[in-house]
């Protein structure tokens, strides 16, 4: 849906077209616990605060722009995930979403997995302590040398990709005197975003090995013939930031088929599959996400549904909720620098970060909100965008929303839902500095990734 703004301008907000940005909230002071992480509230004095501590205290202390991570909401989702799946089945936070050694001390207390795709982010698991064996490699290119750190490092699996990556990864587990687990990545002919998702015949991706043509079931014959590999099941991901269960229902029934046809071939009921990621969150009030519980119930009920028709054993299910745990658990903090009111269109609102730290609406045409949160205000409501300080015009971090007209330079504006892909995406573009993250939990904040400076920017430039 876009949310561009209406040609005849914020006054018009009331008689919008269909598709077009919601009109203004009754109230713009009251936070939509549906985006804010689960200890943010406002103070008597209207401030925001999370885990009990007022924005400008944080803003005083660690500076803007900068993302404020909800700890105890971050463990709750996680064990909310842990205990909707329960013990027959693995969570693997995807640690592409946002990682570091804090988070995956988290992770590990919690009783979840963790999926890496990089050596970096097999690095920064291994260093925080996670246990090798509960880590999942993915990728698509993964390279020689990282194979190898993975498995010497004893990961609990590699998800293979490509016809190349079976025999590299045998041939690398053989050499160390192992056999890997690993798990074939299949395309199953789904693309699921939002609200929609797309079944085709083949897709056309850098991603997996396709069903189609019996390639997914060739890829089964070479692994189970390598001495290297045990192969333990079938990995699916058919996309991001998905609300409709019906892709998840068609790639289950896809992948179970699939088990099927190897039991008929080879004899083996291979015993666990894994559907991925991409479940979605709410950025605006308007999205609906499905609560971890519900999920777990309607993908088990599937599969179960799939494997009895098919008389199979049910396999251990994994899952790879990434921003479904971190996303709503942060805010970015920034501080209003300068207010453009233009005419009959709206007001660009700039502030101290931008594409920087957050590329998803320039990459993705992104929605987010944004709200005042250094005080309350009475005032009308103004429609604006807020953009960064980015020598590009697409350096936008929030299209369309709304915020007090009163609203004047110094004051604190934060956009919620940023703990996904926001971070760990951001970039040094005009060599800005990127934002740290602070863990926010009972009153105390603590960084955790710290704020680059501009010594960080000279270190890596030799000369
Ligand atoms: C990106 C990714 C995920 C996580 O996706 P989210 O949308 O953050 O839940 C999980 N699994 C794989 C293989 C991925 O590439």
């Amino acid at each position: 849906m876009s949310r561009s703004a209406h040609p005849a301008g914020p006054r018009h907000a009331d008689v919008l077209p269909e598709g077009h940005y919601s009109a203004p909230a009754a109230d713009l002071n009251v936070l939509d616990e549906k985006v804010w992480s689960r200890t943010v509230t406002r103070d008597a004095d209207g401030a925001l605060t999370v885990g009990g501590i007022a924005v400008a205290r944080l803003a005083e202390e660690f500076g803007t722009p900068a993302y404020f991570l909800d700890e105890s909401d971050f463990r709750a989702r996680c064990r909310a995930w842990a205990d909707a799946f329960g013990p027959d089945a693995d969570v693997f936070y995807a640690g592409k979403a946002f990682l570091s050694r804090a988070v995956v001390r988290w992770l590990k207390e919690e009783g979840l997995n963790l999926d890496v795709c990089s050596g970096g982010e097999l690095t920064t698991a291994l260093d925080a302590g996670m246990p090798a064996e509960r880590i999942a490699f993915h990728g698509n290119n993964k390279t020689v040398a990282e194979i190898e750190r993975a498995v010497e490092a004893g990961v609990g699996r590699i998800v293979l990709d490509s016809f190349q990556e079976i025999v590299r990864v045998a041939h690398i587990a053989q050499r160390h005197g192992v056999r890997q687990r690993v798990q074939i990545r299949v395309t199953v002919g789904v693309e699921a975003h939002t609200h929609e998702f797309i079944a085709t015949a083949h897709e056309d991706q850098k991603f997996g090995i396709a069903l189609a043509d019996g390639q997914a079931a060739e890829a089964v014959r070479r692994a189970l013939s390598l001495d290297g590999l045990e192969l333990i099941g079938v990995h699916s991901h058919i996309g991001s930031q998905i609300f409709d269960m019906a892709g998840f229902e068609v790639s289950a029934r896809r992948v179970v088929q699939l088990l099927a046809e190897i039991r008929d071939e080879h004899g083996v009921e291979l015993p666990e599959i894994d559907l991925g990621g991409g479940l979605g969150i709410a950025y605006t009030s308007d999205d609906d996400p499905r609560e971890p519980h519900e999920i777990a119930k309607a993908l088990s009920d599937i599969v179960t549904r799939e494997c009895e028709a098919a008389k199979l054993r049910t396999p251990r299910i994994s899952v790879e909720p990434g921003r479904a745990i971190v996303g709503p658990t942060a805010f970015t903090l920034y501080e209003v620098g300068t207010i453009k009111p233009l005419e009959g269109l709206r007001t660009y609102v700039s502030v101290d970060g931008g594409m920087s730290d957050n590329i998803r609406t320039a990459l993705y045409d992104a929605e987010y909100s944004v709200a005042l949160v250094s005080r309350t205000s009475d005032a009308e409501p103004m429609l604006v965008r807020v953009v960064g300080k980015h020598c590009e015009s697409g350096d936008i971090v929030v299209k369309d929303a709304f915020l007090p007209a009163d609203l004047a330079p110094g004051d604190l504006i934060a956009v919620p839902a940023t703990g996904a892909y926001c971070r760990s995406m951001a970039s040094n573009y005009n060599h800005a500095l990127r934002p740290p993250v602070v863990a926010v939990r009972d009153g105390e904040a603590r960084v955790i990734v710290r704020r680059e400076t501009e010594e960080d920017l000279l270190r890596l430039d030799v000369g």
